[in-house]
């Protein structure tokens, strides 16, 4: 049985855990490694502080599908929607431009659930606070480096990690890249945000009519934050549970571009003074967290590589993610399903 690694517990790991089970059945050992304590990447969702409040999404906030991936991925959207994991997007939002045709879908449970729902499917062996340094080629196969363990080998490794995470890789990764897929893998950018969580007690309202709203677009303009939202509302679970509500912002690009060398703690209470300026009838949160996204959204995704890039066909070593195609869920089931591919072609070969 070929043993997989793939480094990164994020939606386009997940997917690519999911459909490689799916489709290569049990030809495959996979096993998932995450630097970080939670799986979900930058589809997470940051527990509260107490078991009295609601969760927060701090990064991704709900999912949008078009006319054309409703189609194309609707067997996908099919089995989130039977399992519970999303439901159709039913509140007030201000401020957002619909596309026509497009279906909105939130997460009841949170955005991590999206992910954590396609890990379970997958079956891996899912390792967290698993940090990949390095990976050596060893004959025919690679073996991985981690920050504070042991290395072990594999047959076959899937990179889903924003890109510049992959570059900073040390080992036989920057030998093997050629002029041209460096450069490609070098030009790509992404966005940076700051986010923050404001949790609430049971019992307070927060008194805004909306349960999304856009700013920058409107009359109240903020050059610091460009998104707000009322966790509960949004994700439909009024009524539920009696958890304190919790309100969830995120900074525009600028601001996030302007402050990134700046540590969380000293751009917190700049986002905080404008959240009060925004919203002044607030009440005092319980604790607030602040997070920084500094790869955020792709802004120039890898030209010329679909999917995914190959950078050694035996063994195994291919990037993914979606800096190779575009962030959002469906950027990221367009990865994962070249990955599939790629794979696949190399298991023939190997045959
Ligand atoms: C603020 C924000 C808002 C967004 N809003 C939306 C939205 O509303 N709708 C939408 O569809 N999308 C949205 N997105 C985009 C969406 O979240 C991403 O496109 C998607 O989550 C990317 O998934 P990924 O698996 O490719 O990468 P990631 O989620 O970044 O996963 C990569 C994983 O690799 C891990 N990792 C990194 N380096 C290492 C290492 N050396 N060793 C081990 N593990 C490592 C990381 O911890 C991470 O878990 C948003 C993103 C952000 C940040």
């Amino acid at each position: 049985m070929s043993r997989v690694l793939i480094v990164g517990a994020g939606l386009t790991g997940s997917l690519c855990a999911c459909l490689l089970r799916r489709n290569m059945d049990n030809k495959v050992h996979i096993v998932v490694w995450d630097k970080a304590r939670g799986s979900g990447g930058r589809m997470c969702t940051s527990r509260p502080p107490d078991s009295q409040c609601q969760s927060a999404d701090i990064g991704a906030q709900y999912i949008t599908a078009t006319h054309e991936y409703a189609q194309s991925h609707h067997s996908l959207y099919t089995e989130l929607v039977s399992a519970g994991v999303l439901r159709p997007l039913d509140c007030v939002v201000e401020g957002l431009r619909h596309q026509e045709g497009s279906q909105n879908y939130v997460a009841p449970l949170g955005m991590s659930s999206v992910v954590k729902h396609f890990l379970c499917e997958s079956g891996a062996d899912l390792f967290l606070e698993h940090h990949v340094t390095g990976l050596y080629r060893r004959g025919a196969s690679w073996e991985v480096h981690r920050k504070h363990g042991a290395s072990e080998r594999f047959d076959s490794v899937i990179l889903t990690m924003p890109v510049p995470q992959i570059l900073q890789l040390q080992g036989d990764l920057p030998q093997l890249l050629s002029v041209q897929q460096r450069e490609q893998l070098e030009a790509v950018m992404y966005s940076s945000r700051f986010a923050l969580a404001l949790f609430f007690p049971p019992g307070v309202d927060i008194k805004v009519p909306w349960a999304v709203r856009y700013y920058n677009n409107q009359g109240d303009n903020s050059e610091c934050i460009c998104y707000a939202t009322v966790e509960h509302r949004k994700r439909g679970t009024e009524g539920h549970a009696p958890l304190g509500p919790t309100l969830v912002v995120h900074s525009s690009a600028p601001f996030g571009l302007q402050h990134l060398e700046e540590e969380k703690e000293e751009v917190e209470p700049v986002v905080l003074r404008e959240v009060y300026r925004l919203l002044p009838n607030l009440p005092q949160p319980i604790s607030i967290k602040c997070h920084k996204w500094r790869y955020s959204q792709v802004l120039t995704s890898v030209a010329d590589c679909p999917g995914h890039m190959t950078v050694l066909e035996r063994p195994l070593l291919v990037c993914s993610g979606d800096a190779f195609s575009h962030s959002n869920f469906d950027g990221c089931v367009e990865s994962a399903v070249s990955v599939l591919a790629a794979f696949k072609a190399g298991s023939q070969l190997a045959t």
